[in-house]
């Protein structure tokens, strides 16, 4: 079932002459773990993060059939940097906070529904720990948590294992397929690394310097969805 449908994608910076993306078509399932590869400033970024609903663009971006406007709990954002997380909040409030702001009323239910996800993603005993008291994976784990919590299907990444020793990149790997699989989550993953696209991915895009998608195709070798 189509959950992403992107047509004719034009992306330009108010502050620059640039036309950073040129047309870009796009059509993902649900669970479609999506990874995209391209030369360094080609636009991968800019891509993602209009998705997000970070950025103005021309065209158009659906997301169950919905215009992306703006950001929105059905996509998440999950960063390379870690820094993603209330500092001054455990674990815990992390996620029951934006439940709160989310409209959900009764604190025993935002309770619970944190510690389901935190459970979810092997992170319950750490609940009351502080983000700085954390790894950097088990940051993103929280921030994937709290994405489950507010109801994301799509879950967003811009390199987000590209600083990470190999043995940790791995671990990390396995954990956000696994996370994938039981979630049934559907995942845009920008890497540089062809070897971890294919691994990944069970769809691959390669974009062009130029701003336009230079190739999409199945990968052959991942287990079909
Ligand atoms: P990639 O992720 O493929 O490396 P980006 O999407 O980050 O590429 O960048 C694509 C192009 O858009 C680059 O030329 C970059 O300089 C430009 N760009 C990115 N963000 C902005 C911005 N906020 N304002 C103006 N130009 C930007
Ligand atoms: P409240 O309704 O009291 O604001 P939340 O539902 O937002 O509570 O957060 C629940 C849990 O999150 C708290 O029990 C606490 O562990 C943690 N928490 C919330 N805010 C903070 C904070 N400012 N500093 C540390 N922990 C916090």
């Amino acid at each position: 079932k189509n959950i992403l449908k992107i047509r004719n994608l034009v992306k330009q910076y108010d502050n620059s002459q640039n036309v950073i993306l040129k047309g870009i078509d796009l059509d993902l399932n649900e669970e479609d773990f999506l990874c995209i590869l391209g030369p360094s400033g080609c636009g991968k970024s800019t891509m993602i993060r209009c998705i997000a609903g970070f950025e103005g663009y021309e065209g158009t971006i659906e997301v169950s059939g919905e215009k992306v406007t703006k950001p929105g709990p059905d996509r998440i954002m999950v960063f390379q940097d870690f820094n993603q997380l209330f500092p001054w909040k455990t674990v815990l409030g992390n996620i029951t906070y934006p439940l709160k702001v989310g409209g959900m009323k009764d604190k025993e239910e935002r309770k619970k529904r944190a510690e389901k996800y935190l459970d979810k993603v092997n992170l319950l005993q750490y609940k009351d720990y502080y983000p700085h008291q954390l790894s950097g994976g088990m940051k993103q784990r929280v921030a994937i948590a709290k994405g489950l919590a507010l109801g994301s299907k799509i879950i967003l990444m811009d390199e987000p294992f590209a600083s990470l020793d190999a043995m940790t990149r791995n671990k990390m790997q396995s954990e956000l397929l696994h996370i994938k699989e039981k979630e049934k989550m559907t995942v845009i993953f920008i890497t540089h690394n062809i070897q971890e696209a294919i691994s990944l991915g069970n769809k691959i895009m390669v974009m062009s310097k130029n701003g336009t998608i230079k190739e999409k195709m199945d990968n052959p070798i991942s287990k079909p969805v």
